[in-house]
């Protein structure tokens, strides 16, 4: 036969090939073979009861054998193609035609004959009744079954990973090593670059790519988050477009093998065994920009990989913000006063009273301009500048601050006239950069906020198709006060409806939520939900989780991180695959746990909002669940029991705030008492922040005398709840003054709740009503009086800080009788003291009822109030 291979491929096989009779292998081992065709192949000893016949040779290309097995009455004849590289071929021996009656018992010769011009080296073969293949290392391996009709086996001699991690994701470098270590007890050496063509694992996108064992195409197919495995000449690829798509691809490839993880370093048991098994996938998350936060053996969205940081931009010799710069709200960034406002003040927001926003305003708040063009242009160049210098993420923030000043300009009211909305205005500033990015990076997605005045979908303008536009349904306690359902619960039907308008208008495959489940919110079956109502929609943007859910914070990473992959997943599956993962002995306990808090949530129409209601919290539920919790950290492994006990802790808060009408009833004093005895038995506790929810949760004022010791109050309140919160609890907000009655904010029921209000002004506390069409636009207050003389109603008073809302006109009445209506007469930002003469006959000895009323006409959450910060009746000198 005559030989044309091209000069390279010989140089290649000779790397691969001391001299003709010697195998090379890329671990070292010399191992004599015949080189085929030329040589004469040894016939193998029978073996009884075999079914296969098993091959073991090196191609330096691939091809197709055929194979002659001559016995004294007939032959056997196969024909299989194969890779370039070592393996082993698996052939059954009831798959081989047969000419004449030929044995297996009685061969004499093997003829094995590669396609024309192609060669291997034959280093042995062997009957076999199974299809194990006694092999020392590791064999990836695809088995004979009903779809194989030939088997194969791959040694893996190596790992090459060329792509380059961040110095905080090193550890993630050589995590299939390590990962395949434990489940294998075999220690691949890992290297940058690769010295052998075949056998090898191929990690990542540089190695793939350096090999040909997949295109940019196929990759970028993936997307950013996507990854594929398969095997090509003998090598296992596992690749991704980016690390994070990469990394995706190990833990799938891990979980095939059955190692499968439930947090960093807490994983499914293996057996050791140098069997991999043969995958073929390609995957990629549903939603394709931002995900749960986690780490990716959980397929959690690792934080600051996908994710831009303008802080990091590393675009300026000094970086121009404040110390209020976050990851988003890069209004500051992008147009930095430092830099223009001096020149170009009208790059800012000019406000309704007809100041420009401060050049001290701080940068998380700095609102611009969203019409004048120069301004944006200013605003896509810094954006160009930031991801070309940082091009290795995905997503990139463009925000307006974190406040919802509008600008009142020219140019912006003109477009205000044209029949444009707020969001339409944000939208115009935000697709005059996004068109200027998209021209130069069509990958790149950027992230924009549907956020207070933007939450109404636009009327005129939409999203440019490279803009992830994420609907914040904010605060989730208004636009969507019930955070344990979806959007189509009753109550977050201004959620449901702005976003039905959304995807009117967008396509769904850019829309997303900015959603708040973080602290010790019961929301980890609600953004379940949530993400399925997305989906549904084919809602495919990103999904931001403001903050980290404190309660069974491990199990709702995995969770939701599954279901941001595969929102088909079924929660209550994974609830159950993770608690059996993680939990160990104590799995059946804390499954009890869960489904005593999130069945009875989910069953409960009561509860409505973050906080489950009162009659949620009855007493043997706390017992019953205090014991649970005890029996779980028992039976745990050490590793969480001071989670378990974290989390009771948690939930314990929840039935705090649910109580806090009644926090003397025996529901309550359990809650009380347990919660501590956690506190005490934990030396880190800040008993400020006990006293402060004493105060906050059950009205009792308790005093922290030294920093770190426990106030008496506390252990008297764990000896008998019930007896010393009655004693303690302040139920009188009605102070007596020498000259009349001060009236504490804590006295007005039916407005908003009482807080200590500082935005833009001094601290009050101070309580508020909104307008006529929401439930909050009228309170009251009780107050006694012994005498009666001739008196006036004084109070500081504020309006809404937004400067493009009027203030709104308001009613005072005593005992039903008006005495004030009119406009409220109280400045924005800061607080004005009003005195109200009260007409004679309208106070009457004993109990008065005060009433604060707000007349406008507004469904807004967030504007349009007006607040007091307490009130006093005094008596007046005539
Ligand atoms: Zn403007």
């Amino acid at each position: 036969m005559k030989m044309r291979w091209p000069a390279v491929i010989l140089a290649v096989f000779h790397l691969w090939c001391l001299s003709a009779g010697v195998y090379s292998s890329p671990d070292g081992r010399q191992v004599s073979c015949r080189t085929l065709p030329g040589e004469s192949c040894e016939v193998p000893a029978w073996k009884e009861n075999a079914e296969y016949l098993v091959l073991h040779f090196f191609a330096e290309e691939a091809g197709m054998l055929e194979l002659n097995l001559n016995s004294g009455g007939g032959a056997f004849h196969e024909r299989f193609p194969y890779s370039p590289g070592e393996q082993f071929k698996i052939l059954p021996l009831r798959n081989f035609r047969r000419t004449g009656t030929p044995s297996w018992e009685k061969l004499k010769a093997v003829g094995m004959t590669p396609a024309e011009g192609k060669k291997i080296l034959m280093i042995g073969s062997f009957f076999a009744v199974d299809q194990r293949i006694p092999f020392p290392g590791l064999l990836l391996v695809s088995r004979v079954n009903e779809i194989t009709p030939v088997g194969t086996a791959y040694p893996l001699y190596g790992i090459v990973s060329s792509d380059v991690y961040p110095k905080q994701l090193l550890r993630e470098k050589d995590a299939l090593q390590r990962h395949l270590n434990t489940l294998t007890g075999i220690a691949l050496p890992q290297k940058e670059n690769a010295e052998h063509s075949f056998n090898m694992i191929l990690l990542g996108k540089e190695a793939a790519l350096k090999q040909n064992a997949l295109s940019g195409k196929e990759l970028e197919k993936q997307g950013f988050n996507g990854f594929t495995i398969a095997v090509k000449c003998s090598n296992l690829v596992i690749a991704g477009e980016s690390i994070q798509g990469t990394a995706y691809g190990v833990y799938r490839f891990l979980e095939t093998q059955g190692m499968k993880f439930f947090a960093p370093g807490v994983h499914s048991a293996v057996g050791k065994t140098n069997l991999l098994n043969v995958v073929r996938a390609a995957d990629r998350p549903f939603f394709n920009g931002k995900r749960a936060p986690g780490r990716w053996c959980v397929y959690g969205d690792e934080s600051g990989f996908a994710l831009a940081d303008p802080r990091n931009a590393g675009i300026d010799a000094v970086f121009p913000g404040d110390r209020t710069q976050w990851i988003d709200h890069t209004s500051a960034f992008l147009v930095p006063k430092k830099y223009y406002y001096d020149e170009h003040p009208e790059f800012y927001c000019l406000r309704a009273d007809g100041t420009r926003m401060p050049k001290d305003t701080q940068d998380v708040r700095v609102m611009l301009c969203q019409s004048n063009p120069d301004g944006i242009r200013a605003a896509a160049e810094r954006a160009l500048r930031w991801i070309r210098k940082n091009p290795q993420h995905l997503l990139y923030v463009i925000q307006q601050g974190d406040d919802s000043e509008r600008c009142v300009c020219e140019g912006c009211e003109a477009k205000r006239k044209l029949g444009w909305n707020e969001t339409d205005l944000f939208l115009n500033w935000v697709n005059g950069i996004a068109e200027r990015v998209g021209r130069e990076f069509p990958r790149k997605y950027l992230l924009s906020y549907a956020y207070i005045s933007t939450q109404p979908a636009p009327e005129h303008l939409k999203p440019a198709a490279n803009v992830h536009l994420l609907y914040a349904p904010w605060p989730n306690r208004l636009s969507a006060p019930n955070g344990f359902r979806d959007f189509d619960a009753p109550e977050n039907i201004v959620a449901g409806s702005q976003l039905a308008d959304w995807l009117e208008v967008s396509d769904p495959e850019q829309l997303g939520i900015y959603d708040y489940p973080a602290g010790n919110s019961l929301t980890h079956r609600g953004m379940a939900l949530r993400l399925k109502w997305l989906a549904r929609r084919n809602m495919r943007g990103s999904i931001w989780y403001c903050g980290t859910n404190r309660i069974f914070a491990s199990m709702f990473t995995y969770v939701q991180a599954r279901l941001c992959w595969n929102p088909l997943l079924d929660t209550r599956a994974l609830e159950s695959e993770f608690i059996e993962g993680y939990y160990g002995n104590a799995a059946e306990t804390v499954k009890k746990i869960v489904a005593s808090v999130y069945d009875r949530l989910d069953s409960d129409p009561l509860n409505n909002g973050r906080v489950p209601s009162e009659a949620f919290f009855t007493e043997s539920f706390v017992k019953t669940l205090i014991a649970d919790f005890a029996a779980a950290r028992k039976l745990s492994p050490e590793r969480v029991r001071r989670e378990l006990l974290h989390d009771e802790y948690g939930i314990l808060e929840n039935g705090l705030h649910a109580c806090s009408k009644n926090p003397a009833s025996a529901a309550g004093a359990a809650i009380w008492k347990r919660y501590l005895e956690i506190a005490t038995a934990n030396p880190h506790t800040d008993w400020r922040k006990i006293c402060d929810s004493l105060w906050t949760l059950a009205k009792i004022r308790c005093e922290v005398e030294k920093n770190g010791k426990m106030p008496s109050l506390i252990a008297e309140m764990i000896r008998n709840p019930q007896q010393a919160i009655r004693e303690h609890r302040q139920t009188v907000f009605v102070e007596k003054r020498p000259n009349g009655v001060r009236i504490s904010p804590y006295a007005f029921e039916g407005g908003m709740a009482p807080v200590f209000y500082h935005w833009k002004c001094p601290g009050r506390l101070a309580v508020a009503v909104r307008g006529t069409m929401t439930e909050q636009y009228r309170m009251k207050a009780v107050f006694p009086l012994e005498l009666l003389a001739p008196s006036e109603l004084v109070f500081e008073g504020q309006s809404c800080d937004k400067l493009f809302v009027p203030p709104v006109p308001i009613r005072i009445t005593i005992n039903g009788k008006t005495v004030f209506e009119g406009g409220n007469g109280c400045r924005k930002h800061g607080w004005t003291l009003r005195r109200i003469r009260i007409p004679e006959g309208v106070l009457r000895p004993g109990d008065n009822t005060l009433v604060f009323e707000n007349l406008a006409k507004s469904d807004s959450r967030v504007s349009h109030w007006f607040m007091i910060a307490g009130a006093e009746i005094r008596r007046v000198e005539e």
